[in-house]
């Protein structure tokens, strides 16, 4: 998988692959980060990427030609990019559109800058616009690398043991049962006593009431379409 930034502040990005997991991809030459900044593109004479908004407002807006222009050139240099912009104004990102994006070959993030990005450049360039939650970044930077590494644990060989994978939260709608490790007893707190049994089918049992109780605690919404799903199978 390529991964291109287009990115005003590259450095903000760089430091996040530089350890850990997604590092190690890299080293394996399993995923392959570049960065475009959109100053490099501009025509102007100060390499100005923003201007006033049109028909008013306060801030300034990213302005349409240099990201034409680098878009443009991403496009013809690979013509399966798929071209994603962060904005809050889009579609949350889920579980499943990281499951989905693992199987692209090149993806692009797009991160805007102060007001936002001229509408223009989303509406011809944007295979996908995704936003990470309802509150406001100052950029789209920390968006983009939330998206990317959600979607890197999906890629084959991302991950030491895939495994853990399967049983993660948001595989069903169920969030994950809590998890312990040694020692069996830390300042005077235990773990629940049949996780020790070694009985795996009891264990299975307890972690799916513990797992429903912590869904319908912290995600009403998702015990709900969990409970819709059984009661169709049945
Ligand atoms: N004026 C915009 C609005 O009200 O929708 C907010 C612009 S924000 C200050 C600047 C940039 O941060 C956006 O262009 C986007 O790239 C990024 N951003 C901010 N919040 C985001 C979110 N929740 N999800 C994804 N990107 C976000």
């Amino acid at each position: 998988m390529t991964y291109t930034f287009v990115t005003l502040f590259k450095n903000l990005v760089e430091g996040y692959f530089h350890d850990s997991i997604l590092s190690r991809a890299i080293a394996k030459n399993i995923l392959h980060v570049h960065y475009l900044n959109p100053r490099d593109y501009s025509d102007s004479k100060h390499s100005k990427v923003d201007d006033t908004a049109v028909g008013g407002g306060a801030g300034m807006v990213m302005n349409p030609q240099p990201l034409f222009d680098l878009l443009k050139d991403l496009k013809k240099s690979d013509e399966n990019v798929h071209i994603i912009f962060l904005t809050p104004v889009a579609k949350p990102f889920r579980q499943n559109d990281a499951k989905r994006l693992a199987l692209k070959s090149h993806i692009a993030f797009v991160s805007g800058r102060y007001e936002g990005i001229d509408e223009r450049v989303i509406e011809e360039f944007a295979d996908e616009v995704f936003s990470i939650g309802d509150y406001i970044l100052t950029g789209g930077e920390l968006a983009s690398l939330v998206i990317c590494d959600a979607i890197s644990r999906n890629i084959e060989g991302v991950l030491g043991n895939s495994d853990s994978l399967s049983v993660e939260s948001f595989e069903t709608p169920l969030l994950e049962a809590p998890s312990f490790s040694k020692p069996q007893c830390y300042e005077q707190k235990s773990v629940p006593s049949e996780y020790l049994k070694g009985n795996h089918s009891r264990i299975r049992s307890l972690k799916l009431a513990l797992s429903e109780c912590k869904t319908q605690f912290f995600r009403p919404d998702q015990l709900l379409k969990h409970r819709t799903r059984k009661s169709y199978e049945k």
